[in-house]
């Protein structure tokens, strides 16, 4: 894993093997972000703006949801497995 200090504040894209760099406040890169399902973009923004953020239940069950979501889309099956080829 790179440990580059980005210039500015951020971290990696929230996909599974994503590691993008993205702004602090984005969840993940923009190819990832409209990938998902508006109704899940919805949904992570919902419980984001709740008031408590990255700390709400609602919320992480929202991006787990979005990430699962991804790597399933992307044919990522596990967490153990390292993919670094592109799907077909
Ligand atoms: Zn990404």
């Amino acid at each position: 894993m790179t440990v580059y200090a980005p210039r500015r504040q951020g971290h990696e894209c929230a996909a599974r093997g994503c590691d993008v760099q993205v702004a602090r406040g984005m969840l993940m890169c923009r190819r990832h972000w409209w990938m998902l399902r508006p109704s899940m973009r919805d949904a992570v923004w919902a419980t984001y703006l709740d008031g408590k953020g990255i700390l709400s239940d609602g919320y992480r069950q929202a991006v787990d949801d979005a990430v699962e979501y991804l790597a399933a889309k992307e044919g990522i099956a596990s967490l153990s497995g390292h993919t670094t080829g592109e799907p077909a």
